[in-house]
């Protein structure tokens, strides 16, 4: 199905250089008009650079950055219809929660009046209406970052880039502004480019996800895609948990290519267009998509030996030793326990993959 709606954010193979190191190395990513989209990538990988360009606070040193069709290079951050929210609130500890939501507004010309009226809604979107005559200190954290969300949201921006906005909270706070976050996206029609490094954040809250790595974007697409599809070892990786092995791929053919390990032993995997047969790779499998047996299920099924059970709760993860590999993660959730079995430490057993659950990674 193509996607009619307009692009907020256009960047064309955009680099970033500070003196001779170089933070982005021409990206090239739209952003649609009304979307959730977040830019992830752990520390470093130059996710806040590219937020800082698109906001204007940093220059592009080669390509360029369009917003809604614009050029906007020449165009002062104050004149973009961008708003930021940080990390830290940043909120004027003087003024009242009202106050603090209008003063922005007054900057940019509206009467005190009118900038108060205006305050007065957003705070109403976030649910604060009854904080209004408080004062910032007399607030909770999440609170506080309620408040700097309806401050970046009073002016109307056409976008909202949102920096790492919930690291200061508590997991539970933070869970609970992850929904609330993404309703309020809904709401307001905004496109909401959120910068995180956490990425059970990402896949819980964005339409799409640009992975990121030393200043290169790995991987752009939907959650699921993301998850379900990695395209290379670093996504896989990055991306929950996976169980990596090296394969030799023998042939490849309807989107399957049949591979081996070391060993000998015989495996099918899911092709990828990059890889052909006389490659040696990465495979990757998701622990949710194995399950045990303690005879072979077919000729594919991996032998190994149960070294450990970790309670995690609402799954239970199996630590398996492989005769021909490394460790490798099952994971059975709970609610499978009457169909998938458990085995003891110490019991050898068969490791069997999902239909289509192995994957062929681009290194
Ligand atoms: P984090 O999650 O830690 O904020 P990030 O992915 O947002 O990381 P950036 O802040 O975009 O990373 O930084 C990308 C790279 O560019 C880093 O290696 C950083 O040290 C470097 N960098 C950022 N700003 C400057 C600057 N003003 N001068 C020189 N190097 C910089």
């Amino acid at each position: 199905m193509s996607d009619e709606r307009e692009n907020a954010i256009d960047v064309r193979e955009a680099v970033k250089r500070y003196g001779d190191f170089t933070a982005l190395k021409t990206i090239s990513l739209t952003i649609k008009d009304n979307e959730f989209f977040t830019l992830l990538g752990p520390s470093g990988c130059g996710k806040t650079t590219l937020l800082r360009m698109i906001a204007g606070f940093e220059n592009v040193t080669e390509g360029e950055i369009l917003l809604y069709g614009q050029e906007i290079e020449n165009l002062p951050p104050y004149k973009r219809p961008v708003n930021t929210v940080f990390q830290n609130y940043a909120l004027f500890p003087h003024m009242t929660i009202l106050d603090n939501v209008a003063f922005g507004l007054e900057m940019r010309g509206n009467s005190k009046a009118d900038a108060r009226k205006r305050a007065g809604e957003v705070l109403e979107l976030v649910q604060l209406s009854q904080f209004a005559a408080r004062k910032p200190s007399q607030l909770s954290g999440g609170q506080q970052q309620r408040v700097a969300l309806a401050r970046a949201l009073a002016p109307q921006p056409k976008v909202l880039l949102l920096d790492e906005p919930l690291s200061a909270l508590d997991l539970k706070l933070r869970k609970a502004m992850q929904i609330e976050l993404k309703h309020l996206q809904r709401e307001t029609g905004i496109t909401f480019i959120f910068v995180t490094h956490d990425q059970e954040e990402a896949l819980t809250m964005s339409d799409r996800i640009a992975v990121m790595s030393a200043g290169e974007l790995q991987q752009l697409g939907e959650a699921r895609d993301i998850y379900e599809r990695p395209r290379n070892m670093f996504v896989a990786d990055f991306i929950g948990e996976t169980n990596l092995l090296e394969v030799s791929v023998d042939a490849v053919e309807g989107g399957r290519a049949k591979c081996h390990l070391g060993g000998g032993h015989e495996l099918t995997c899911n092709a990828v267009d990059e890889i052909g047969a006389g490659s040696t790779v990465h495979m990757s499998v998701r622990p949710e998509r194995l399950f045990m047996s303690d005879a072979p299920t077919e000729s594919e099924s991996l032998k190994g030996t149960v070294k450990e059970n970790i309670y995690i709760g609402t799954d239970l993860s199996t630590i398996i030793a492989l005769a021909d590999g490394p460790d490798f993660i099952v994971r059975t959730s709970n609610s499978d326990r009457g169909i998938k079995r458990i085995f003891e430490p110490g019991s050898d057993i068969y490791v069997n993959m999902e239909q289509g659950a192995a994957r062929l990674l681009i290194d």
